[in-house]
């Protein structure tokens, strides 16, 4: 198990993305990471293990999904490399929502109670949601959090284009120390 386990990712770092052998069929994210790039302009930083990917609906501002590349279906599955890759994606991801627009906290959830309850398999993935007491504006758009300290469940706030640009391109600013 161990040996498969190793040239599965062996395969991933050769071609820089999903390998197919690590795809499992009837997985909704599997698919997702097949082709993606660092230079997507959704993806706001990816490393060996994660790809940080900026969501559509910015119902909080900078909100997020951090996925594991490879195919593993808990928590309990990650590997010591996957943790210590974690922490450096919560590290910089966290420190460039506060620097770009000053959240006050960051919460993480991991839940992956859709994919249950559709009888398909789980694969590990965050969701970041920034946080920010009073709500916040950027570039003339503004992004209350009126249910703060509580979760605002299944709140849509869908961005345009150009202002979805300008969300993805001030967090990359701040990544990667532009
Ligand atoms: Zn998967």
């Amino acid at each position: 198990m161990l040996k498969e386990t190793v040239l599965e990712q062996g395969e991933v770092c050769d071609n820089g993305g999903m390998s197919s052998v690590s795809m499992v069929s009837d997985c909704e994210i599997c698919p997702f990471l097949v082709d993606q790039t660092a230079n997507d302009m959704e993806v706001l930083l990816q490393t060996d293990r994660w790809v940080v990917v900026l969501d559509k609906n910015q119902d909080y501002l900078g909100k997020s999904f951090v996925t594991l590349r490879e195919h593993r279906e808990t928590l309990s599955d990650l590997d010591d490399i996957d943790w210590s890759d974690l922490h450096e994606v919560v590290r910089l991801l966290e420190g460039a929502i506060k620097r770009a627009f000053g959240a006050d906290v960051v919460n993480w959830e991991c839940l992956m109670n859709n994919a249950v309850m559709r009888r398909q398999p789980t694969h590990v993935h965050w969701k970041v949601y920034p946080r920010y007491v009073g709500g916040v504006s950027f570039d003339g758009e503004v992004f209350p959090d009126d249910k703060w300290p509580r979760h605002r469940e299944g709140g849509k706030h869908i961005v345009d284009d150009t202002l979805f640009a300008r969300i993805s391109g001030k967090l990359k600013d701040e990544l990667y120390g532009d």
